[in-house]
């Protein structure tokens, strides 16, 4: 196979492969072979005694006095990544001290990354699916009263949005295939074979051509046309402002001229379905979605399509940015701020930044969206990096929603005073206050729709032994397990391992095992109870693993079946349902009190986010936020609808102790099997860093800890890190890539460096 390269043939090329290293290979090309080859090209090398699929990167000089082997094919006609993209990737690689053939291989669709040449499969699955409306609570009662199976089956696949493979609902109802066949012959459900779960994002209809932007909408869009190729717009749009018209018309603008494409990027495509619809309404077959839900081969053909110029729109999550596209003339960034944004496996890349990056590539316009900008874009723009549109006012003329909060110090106190001498007090008026009960009746009465937010999934936080105040915490991660009611568990959000409920306490044997803190499946039964005429739909991570699931739930929201919508983050994003007059959070404070810096720039998110779901139409809309700690500054501005005076108090607290957007920072993470080991490799790559800073009079650089993590153990592995800092993205830059590349770490324990740079989280 190998074999010398005499010094008179010129014929090497670069190649990057899809191995953990920081380096790239060269080979030779054989004189059958066409030359030269096209960077972005996929070709097949021998490697570590196999066949790897590399992609070129350009001619190399041969390094001297090496034997150098032969590329085994050339796979591609044309190049499978454009330019831009491989500039991209190598930005991608260095920033986040990712390895080049890593990061390439992420940009294509696995399929062709497993196969020189691919073939798609299809296959059945059988389903249930239901074939009645929701019944109420009342309705419920009656029809299962002898059939307890049959009903935890149906709110199974009620929560999963009505339909579910069979074996998965089986399994999670734990039941005889007997329970379905009777439930088939009462007409409850059906059961069907379906060649592929139907994709709602191919012809779906009814969708509403776009209205004529407004004067204000109209200036945006004037403002972004003009623009120079690469410059970048943040638009700070508040909710239902009617971002997304700005973004069709400007594309309707790019795409004029003939050959010129687009890139869209949302954050979650399950939960942005009606954004989606609205793309595909304007633009038709035009644009390929890029989900999560695609197989393999789907996703294979909608890259195809783009590759081969069929469709000129990608529209999609976090990958959409590597569309094949060519001579793209803008790319859009909605939701701009959304964590989700941030790859958390090598490459490490935040799609937002890589997108920008890509954009300056192509020499095309960037438009970030939010209503709720992210603390970086806003600096941006105050450094004149980036210009800010603004949309202050919402679409068609509906007005912001009045938000009103409620003191649950105060609710608890007026509950216990109350209650009659010898009774436990109301648990309900803990979590569902007499305001927010009140106007969820309301709502009920005149037939509008509510959403009630809560962002905690499970039925109890955990479950606590009242005796002993032992906790069941995970045996693999150090968090403790929530407590599920349906079917009834005990899961850790981490690593998904279950358990069975404990009768007694594992530590003392006391029969007092009480379940505390609340989540969403609680929420669930209360307002169940108190309102049991009312249609509930629940839409968490639990009810939403069916690949449709989200769509079907936010459907029937949409044809009015439900009238109250309940769930966590998921609801707070990008609905537009007119029907929708109030907001209820049912605890404002889940997430204040992380260990996380970025605590309260997510919760004035969230709460703007979900109260921006209230009031879309002529009726008009109220939000009501239940909190115990109504001054913190994430709750006050949130409620005054003041992302401004938010960002201002904000910026104030990440100068000191310093934080971005002020200084880059890299995250390094430690961890392996062994706690002592890890600890002891986590302090060792500390003090080598230290010294190398030493030696290089590296000044700029600061290093916090090391510690252990928040979450110091998930997955059976311990987890400690330290923290990079410094103003200079540069010099970051470089440090973490000595760090990835070059820190000492201990092949015992299973450990493992990670470096993480501009972390979303730091838990
Ligand atoms: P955002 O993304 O800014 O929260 P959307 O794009 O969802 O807002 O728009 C909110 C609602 O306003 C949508 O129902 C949209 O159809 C409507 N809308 C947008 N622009 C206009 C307009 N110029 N006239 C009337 N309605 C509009
Ligand atoms: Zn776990």
């Amino acid at each position: 196979m190998s074999r010398d390269v005499s010094s008179s043939d010129p014929r090497c090329v670069e190649v990057a492969l899809p191995v953990p290293l920081f380096r790239t290979f060269t080979y030779r090309v054989p004189p059958t072979m066409a030359w030269p080859i096209e960077p972005g090209t996929r070709v097949v090398v021998p490697f570590r005694n196999r066949a790897e699929i590399g992609i070129c990167l350009g001619p190399s000089e041969p390094p001297a006095g090496v034997t150098i082997k032969s590329i085994q094919a050339v796979v591609d006609d044309a190049p499978s990544l454009p330019q831009p993209l491989i500039e991209t990737a190598r930005w991608i690689a260095d920033w986040y001290a990712a390895p080049l053939g890593l990061t390439l291989r992420s940009m294509l669709p696995t399929a062709l990354t497993q196969a020189a040449t691919p073939r798609p499969t299809q296959k059945t699955t059988r389903v249930v699916r239901l074939t009645q409306d929701l019944p109420s609570l009342l309705q419920r009662e009656q029809l299962f009263a002898r059939a307890k199976q049959q009903r935890v089956v149906y709110e199974l696949l009620e929560a999963q949005g009505g339909e579910a493979p069979i074996e998965a609902l089986r399994t999670q109802a734990n039941c005889s295939a007997g329970v379905i066949t009777a439930m088939v012959k009462r007409e409850l459900v059906e059961v069907v074979d379906v060649a592929q779960a139907r994709d709602p994002f191919v012809n779906r209809e009814g969708v509403t051509p776009p209205p004529n932007p407004s004067a204000a909408q109209r200036e945006v869009i004037a403002a972004i046309l003009a623009g120079e190729p690469g410059h970048m717009f943040l638009l700070h749009g508040i909710t239902g402002s009617g971002k997304t018209l700005v973004y069709i018309e400007v594309l309707r603008a790019v795409l004029r001229e003939p050959k010129r494409t687009a890139i869209v990027l949302v954050p979650e495509i399950a939960l942005t379905s009606q954004t989606v619809d609205r793309f595909r309404g304007a633009f038709g077959d035009d644009v390929a979605v890029l989900h999560s839900g695609l197989s393999d081969g789907e996703r294979l053909d909608a890259w195809q399509s783009l590759r081969r110029g069929e469709r000129r729109i990608a529209v999609g999550a976090r990958s959409a940015l590597f569309a094949p596209l060519e001579n793209v003339g803008v790319v859009i960034v909605d939701e701009e701020h959304e964590g989700s944004y941030k790859q958390s496996e090598t490459p490490r890349y935040h799609a937002r930044e890589a997108a920008i990056v890509r954009a300056r590539a192509e020499g095309a316009l960037v438009v970030l969206g939010s209503a709720t900008p992210s603390l970086e874009s806003w600096e941006r723009t105050e450094r004149g990096q980036a210009t800010r549109l603004t949309l202050p006012d919402r679409a068609g003329g509906a007005q912001l929603p009045p938000v009103q909060v409620v003191d649950m110090r105060v609710v608890t106190k007026a509950a216990l005073a109350q209650r009659a001498p010898n009774m436990p007090y109301d648990e309900t008026l803990g979590v569902l206050s007499p305001p927010l009960l009140a106007a969820i009746e309301s709502r009920l009465e005149r037939g509008e729709q509510s959403l009630l937010l809560l962002n905690r999934r499970g039925y109890s936080a955990f479950l606590q032994c009242h005796a002993c105040g032992d906790v069941p915490v995970c045996p693999h991660c150090s968090i403790s397990l929530t407590y599920h009611r349906l079917p009834e568990a005990l899961i850790c959000h981490y690593c998904q391992h279950q358990e069975s409920v404990p009768r007694a306490c594992g530590q003392c044997g006391a029969d007092a095992m009480k379940r505390r803190g609340l989540g969403t499946q609680q929420v669930e039964r209360l307002v169940g109870e108190r309102f049991p005429e009312a249609r509930i739909a629940r839409m968490d991570v639990d009810t939403t693993s069916g690949k449709w699931a989200h769509t079907q739930i936010l459907d029937r929201v949409g044809r009015g079946e439900v009238d109250i919508l309940l769930g966590t983050q998921m609801i707070a994003k990008g609905l537009d349902f007119p029907n929708v007059t109030l907001v209820g959070v049912v605890d404002a404070d889940t997430g204040l009190n992380l260990p996380d810096f970025r605590a309260s720039e997510r919760t004035f998110q969230l709460l703007s986010q979900v109260a921006g779901r209230a009031g879309r139409g002529p009726k008009g809309g109220d939000v009501l936020v239940q909190t115990r700690i109504p001054d913190a500054h994430a709750v006050r501005h949130a409620l005054r609808h003041d992302y401004v005076g938010f960002v201002h108090e904000e910026l104030g607290h990440r100068r000191q102790p310093t934080y971005p957007p002020f200084v880059a920072l890299a995250n390094v993470v430690l961890s392996g099997t062994d706690q002592r080991a890890t600890a002891e490799a986590a302090q060792a790559a500390f003090d080598w860093l230290r010294q190398l800073i030493q030696k290089r009079g590296l000044r700029d650089l600061v290093l916090v800890g090391p510690a252990p993590c928040p979450i110091d153990r998930i997955k059976d592995r311990w987890r400690w890190h330290f923290l990079l800092k410094t103003a200079q993205p540069r010099l970051m830059s470089r440090v973490a890539r000595y760090v990835a590349e070059r820190c000492p770490v201990p092949t015992h324990s299973a450990l493992r460096l990670i470096v993480d740079r501009d972390p979303v989280s730091l838990l």
